[in-house]
């Protein structure tokens, strides 16, 4: 990668706070999102102006998330990880250490019954001969396994290191996102429109592998969320319902 502007993967705030080794360490204090003063819903975590909780819907879908998270990124209302788990009820968090491997990832990466992925570009020639398209994860489900996708959850720059410096997936198979889409997200500012947040990401894979439910459930989550949390900032409630809320709330009521 020549720089981080042309990350395709994971939330791109800058990031001017997570260079080092030294700060890969969880913070001692819970992170101060800007408006951190406003009151928060205690379920979604969003301001209780614009709740997300009326809009929370779960679906079902063959392939699992498994989010690989990075410590500064937990405490950020505008994560959109956690998006994925309120959505797919089996999706597993784990928290990137870089000396300190998560014994239950490890113990799940070392469990026959799945297939996991790592989803993260494929521009870099070093690990082109371990990069899949999603015809595999097909096959994987077709042998009888469990497709997983791992997310890495964080800045690209976050992504990045988690990539690099994490022995245990170095011998897993690397799932680009191959895609037209332009992020919707408005939360933070993108280096470039293709520029996908992590559920974004997560919606997009889901979709290209055969689980479209649960991908336009996912979207619509996403937006409602995106434009919830747009909206709290403005300081203004959502009076009127957006599209992605009445499909959810549709859905709800089944
Ligand atoms: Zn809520």
């Amino acid at each position: 990668m020549k720089d981080d502007s042309d990350a395709p993967i994971a939330e791109r705030a800058p990031a001017p706070d997570v260079a080092s080794d030294a700060q890969a360490d969880p913070p001692r204090k819970p992170f101060k999102a800007r408006g951190s003063f406003v009151e928060r819903c205690e379920e979604c975590r969003l301001p209780v102006l614009n709740c997300l909780c009326p809009y929370r819907v779960t679906a079902e879908s063959t392939t699992r998330v498994w989010l690989l998270t990075h410590p500064l990124e937990h405490y950020k209302p505008t994560n959109t990880g956690r998006l994925i788990g309120d959505v797919l009820a089996d999706t597993e968090v784990f928290t990137w250490r870089r000396t300190e491997p998560d014994e239950g990832l490890l113990a799940r990466l070392d469990d026959p019954r799945f297939a996991p992925f790592v989803v993260f570009p494929d521009d870099q020639p070093d690990y082109a001969h371990r990069v899949v398209g999603p015809e595999a994860v097909h096959e994987a489900r077709d042998d009888g396994r469990i497709p997983v996708l791992i997310l890495l959850d964080g800045t690209w720059r976050q992504a990045r290191r988690i990539f690099r410096k994490s022995p245990y997936l170095d011998t897993l198979p690397v799932l680009p996102l191959h895609t037209s889409r332009h992020t919707r997200y408005h939360l933070r500012k993108p280096a470039s429109a293709a520029h996908l947040c992590t559920a974004e990401v997560a919606a997009e894979l889901l979709r290209q592998v055969g689980d479209a439910t649960a991908a336009d459930v996912l979207d619509d989550y996403f937006d409602v969320f995106n434009d919830s949390y747009a909206s709290s900032r403005r300081h203004s409630k959502l009076e009127t319902p957006t599209p992605a809320m009445k499909r959810l709330l549709a859905r709800r009521s089944v």
